[in-house]
This record gives structure tokens, sequence and C-alpha cells, in this order.
């Protein structure tokens, strides 16, 4: 029961890192308030998170408009009493994405609108609500692509995530003596919707397999482990951190055959 009695809100709960942080959070005696554009996929989280004995809401809002993310932190305040855990989990990765001479500014700025301005509207109006709280614990979903660079590319993608990393730690070292901390959790690539959609053969994976010294993709769940950790209060000396669960990806220059 490390979050007992605490108040989580995330983000992006109908698949992958948010929905199993959700389960794991709830299983570990938090409040959880899960945010997805997903209605259904939001719902079936909240109902497994029920089913299991704990307790959770389901808010949906599009993290990118200011008035739906101000909404989602009064949805805590006002069902659960207060908010202690931020994690603005929610991104997008467009299929369109590609490198600067074909990417084209619609999917640059859908691409920053969400994962950019969603964690930056999430904090606007969750940190003074964890303040309210008396401090709290921020996540902010970055990725390894922050830190390096790839041949198979995703420019406004590996642009927003480096922004969110950038983001992060400046807001950890302004809040820090509020007992706000900031953590940019920076996963490696995973077996989810969001990256698997794209690896549809062999060949695309294997371009991928090659550099990650673990020889495999990532686990929602290993994320979300992750993520408990930065969340509770074992972690109370950790903030400004480029929090990175890669499989070892950005450590390795040749990796075992
Ligand atoms: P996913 O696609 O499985 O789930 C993302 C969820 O966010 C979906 O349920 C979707 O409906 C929701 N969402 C999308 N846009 C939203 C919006 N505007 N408002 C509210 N909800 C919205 O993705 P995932 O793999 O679990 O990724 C979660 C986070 O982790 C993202 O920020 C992603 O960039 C990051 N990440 C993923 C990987 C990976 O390999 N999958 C690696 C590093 C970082």
């Amino acid at each position: 029961m490390r979050l007992k009695d605490k108040v989580a809100l995330i983000t992006g709960v109908g698949s992958g890192i948010g929905r199993e942080s959700a389960l794991l959070f709830a299983q570990e005696g938090a409040k959880v308030v899960g945010v997805d554009l997903n209605p259904e996929a939001g719902e079936k989280t909240r109902q497994e998170i029920l089913q299991a004995g704990g307790q959770a809401l389901f808010v949906q809002a599009d993290v990118s408009r200011a008035a739906e993310a101000e909404r989602m932190v009064k949805a805590a305040e006002e069902g659960f009493g207060r908010l202690d855990i931020l994690f603005n989990n929610a991104g997008i990765s467009h299929a369109q994405d590609d490198d600067a001479i074909h990417t084209t500014e619609e999917v640059w700025d859908l691409t920053f609108q969400v994962n950019v301005k969603g964690v930056f509207l999430g904090c606007k109006y969750g940190i003074p609500a964890l303040r309210r709280a008396g401090g709290g614990s921020v996540i902010n979903t970055a990725s390894f692509v922050a830190l390096l660079g790839a041949a198979t590319p995703q420019l406004a993608y590996t642009a927003s995530k480096g922004a969110v990393l950038a983001m992060s730690r400046e807001l950890a070292v302004i809040h820090a003596r509020e007992g706000i901390r900031v953590n940019a959790l920076c996963p490696g690539p995973l077996e989810t919707e969001l990256l698997m959609k794209y690896l549809n053969t062999p060949e695309k994976r294997q371009r991928r397999l090659v550099h990650i010294p673990m020889g495999r993709f990532g686990q929602a769940k290993e994320i979300a482990r992750a993520a408990l950790y930065l969340a509770s209060d074992e972690s109370s000396f950790v903030t400004g951190s480029t929090f990175l669960v890669d499989g070892g990806i950005t450590a390795a220059y040749v990796t075992p055959e």
C-alpha cells in the first residue's frame, strides 16, 4: 500500500503506460482520477479498478485544451478532496511524423499541442492543487528519444519529448522548496499500441531491437512500476531527474549478439 490515502491524477489511462499505472496505483491504495480522450477505453480502466476493490473516477478530457485540463484537476479535488500525484502521461506519435523535409506544419503543431502543451497545462492547473495539498509528486512522461537521435525519424515527437524533459527539470527547481517533486520519466521503446502500430513487420522491429542491450521491447507494466516509485514517498529525495527505464538503450555502443 505504497500510495495509501493519496489521490493520483493520471492522463492517458485508456491504454499502455497510463492504464497499467492506474491499475497499479489503485492496487497500492491510491484514489485514481483517470483521464483520457477516449471515453470507452478510460471507462474500461475505471471499471477494472472498481472490480478489484479500488477507487477511481474517470474524466474524459483533451489534455491540450486549457478548460479541459482545468476541469480534470477540479474533478480530482471535488471527487477525492485533494491532489497528491500528477502523472502527465498522455502523448501521441503521429503516423506522418518524419524528418524536417517531410513533416508537415500540421503534424508538428498537433504533436506539440498534445505532448508539450498538454504537460504544461497539466502542471499549470495541477501544481496549485498539489500546493493546496501541502506538496506532492509530478511525473511527466518524456522518452529516451529526448536523449538519443534516430535515423528512423519522428522529428516532431523527438523535439516534443526534449521539451518535456527540459520543462520538467525547470519545474523541479522552481518548486523544490514547496515539497513538490517533478521528474521526467523516460521510457525506452515499449510493446504498446503507440509504437507497435508502426513496427508491424519483423524487419521494422529488428531495426530497433539490435540497439537494445536487453534485446526486447519494454512492457507498459515495467514503466508503471517506475512511475509508482516516483509517485510514492520512497523517492522523497528524487527530483529533477531524467528517470530512464530503457533496457540499457542509452548506455549502449555495441550490444550483445
Ligand atoms: P498509448 O498510445 O498506448 O496510450 C496513450 C493514451 O493517451 C491513449 O489512451 C490515448 O487515447 C490517450 N490520449 C492521446 N491524446 C490525448 C489527449 N489529447 N488527451 C487525453 N488523452 C489522450 O501510449 P503509451 O505507449 O502508453 O504512451 C504513453 C506515454 O509514454 C506517451 O507520452 C508516449 O509518448 C510515452 N512513451 C511511449 C513509448 C513507447 O514506446 N510506447 C516510449 C517512450 C515514451
